[in-house]
């Protein structure tokens, strides 16, 4: 293998939560040991406080200037770590299911008080697709929460997924006393507001060891003893397989303000988080040990200077070695493309990089040559599966308020669409366009975009659908079906067919009529 020890030492990974369980703060104190930061506060929250747009567009406009919010790459103990960021809001989660595609693994935190959220199930679900392994951070442990087996159950139970325990608390809340490392048999004790240091870690032969006596009190030390052991008889050794399989997720408890537990988290990260994994592709697995380059775009970030129109794309490194200046295959626009200005996010500065390699993300200047999904190859034709569109929640008409402008909002929807800012859907034999997001937020943040990128005025007609599913089916089948239920079929922007169902009844009636139709709520999106 060509590239061996570049590959071996690249860990990919994003750290995801529901929004205020602690990821913008788990992210900066991951940072500060990489060194690629100096001080607490740099990281700034990607977060929407209002439900506005104006704050949306403000963050989008501080990231514009410094793109390298979206990919943070730091040094840490000898492994090279690319940290993709995703939003936290729910109204852009199809933005962060898309980055979940360009990792090898994900840190899911879940506040100890608060338990599994609505957004962290999701979240799982979307890892649970690509059997991406997942180590969870149960953060907050300096606030009284859960109790701690309780939150094991409440883990497998609403994330579906099997988990072991690494690392142990010691009380929690103002009696939290440190944490017990059941994978090396450690003891790391808390000091409320203070940075852990090493001395505070004490390194023990067994539970049973006298000096847990003169840590705690009597009534802790027992307690400990107690859950260890518990713990021990349910759990056989931790090994690294099902992990990696995605079957079982390891568990730390800590404080990521109180930069508690989180050494311990991200040195077993660099231990056993996977390297740049093969991936599937519409022809055959891509090895990221193969000598030829391939990777696919998966973000696409806009330039919201309306003067430059310029974005930029994404991209992931899947096999061989990227390098600057060398033409490329761009698979879907059959076409040779060349990068004079390959971007790499290393210790969060934007750097020109000559090369990179599997696992890398650089960012592509680009001037409209790249939508979500697309393939970057040395001449083969194929592209990388597991990309999916997900089903809308929302659907609305976009309506021209200028018809001077016809073009340009034809022009600002398609552009706004390839970026993945919403899904485009045209009526079936008709030109209306159907637009589906997730949230409002982004009916909003397109109108707005439309007007100040495009100078196109539009408004929103909702329409009264409740998902959008890809059917697929025999010729004969699929045709007779579209001419039945004219209203309610649409294309997607690659000319797939499309039902949208009012609600759930309509959509099990349709199933039961048409049993020779399948109906999926994700799509491909080539
Ligand atoms: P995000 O929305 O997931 O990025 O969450 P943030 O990192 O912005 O954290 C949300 C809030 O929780 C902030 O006010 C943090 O200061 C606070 N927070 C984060 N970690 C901890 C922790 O370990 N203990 C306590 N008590 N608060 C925390």
């Amino acid at each position: 293998m060509k590239y061996a020890n570049e590959i071996s030492r690249r860990r990919t990974f994003a750290i995801i939560s529901h929004p205020d369980a602690g990821k913008t703060t788990l992210t900066e104190k991951f940072l500060l040991f990489g060194g690629a930061i100096q001080t607490a506060g740099a990281v700034k929250s990607n977060k929407i406080k209002k439900h506005a747009t104006s704050d949306f567009m403000e963050i989008e406009r501080q990231r514009g200037i410094s793109v390298a919010t979206s990919v943070m790459t730091f040094e840490y103990r000898d492994t090279l770590i690319n940290l993709l960021d995703t939003p936290g809001h729910k109204d852009f989660a199809e933005d962060t299911y898309r980055t979940l595609t360009a990792v090898d693994s994900v840190v899911l935190v879940v506040d100890a008080v608060k338990g599994v959220e609505e957004q962290t199930e999701r979240l799982m679900e979307v890892c649970r697709m690509r059997d991406t392994p997942v180590i969870i951070f149960v953060n907050k442990m300096d606030r009284d929460g859960k109790n701690p087996f309780d939150l094991l159950d409440e883990l497998e139970a609403k994330l579906r997924i099997s988990v072991q325990p690494l690392s142990w608390p010691v009380n929690m809340g103002r009696d939290f006393k440190g944490v017990y490392n059941l994978f090396n048999k450690s003891v790391l004790l808390f000091n409320p507001n203070q940075k852990a240091s090493d001395e505070d870690l004490i390194m023990l032969e067994t539970i049973a060891d006298k000096r847990i006596d003169a840590l705690f009190n009597e009534s802790d030390a027992a307690q400990l003893r107690s859950d260890v052991e518990l713990l021990e008889g349910v759990y056989d050794p931790f090994g690294e397989g099902p992990y990696r399989k995605g079957e079982m997720a390891p568990v730390f408890f800590g404080s990521a303000l109180n930069n508690f537990g989180v050494k311990d988290l991200l040195d077993t990260f660099v231990e056993i988080a996977p390297r740049p994994q093969a991936r599937p592709t519409s022809v055959r697995t891509v090895e990221p040990g193969e000598d030829r380059f391939s990777g696919f775009v998966f973000k696409i970030h806009a330039n919201l200077d309306p003067r430059h129109r310029d974005r930029i794309a994404f991209l992931r490194i899947c096999s061989g070695r990227f390098e600057r200046n060398t033409f490329y295959h761009h698979v879907r626009l059959d076409k040779d493309v060349r990068f004079s200005n390959p971007y790499s996010f290393l210790a969060r500065e934007k750097n020109v990089v000559d090369d990179a390699y599997p696992g890398d993300v650089i960012g592509l200047f680009d001037t409209g040559n790249f939508k979500i999904g697309d393939t970057l190859t040395e001449g083969e034709d194929f592209y990388f599966t597991g990309i999916p569109s997900f089903s809308p929640e929302l659907f609305k008409e976009l309506i021209n308020k200028d018809p001077m402008k016809t073009k340009q909002l034809e022009k600002g929807i398609r552009q706004l669409t390839d970026e993945g800012v919403a899904q485009l859907f045209t009526q079936h034999g008709g030109n209306r366009k159907i637009i589906g997001c997730v949230g409002d937020l982004q009916f909003e943040v397109i109108q707005y975009r439309l007007l100040h990128e495009y100078g196109a005025a539009c408004v929103f007609n909702t329409l009264p659908f409740y998902k959008a599913c890809w059917i697929t089916g025999d010729a004969q089948s699929i045709d007779t079906f579209t001419r039945f239920k004219q209203a309610n079929v649409v294309e997607d922007k690659d000319g797939h067919l499309v039902y949208l169902a009012q609600s759930e009844w309509f959509l099990n009636t349709e199933r039961q009529n048409h049993p020779e139709i399948t109906f999926h709520f994700t799509s491909e999106i080539h």
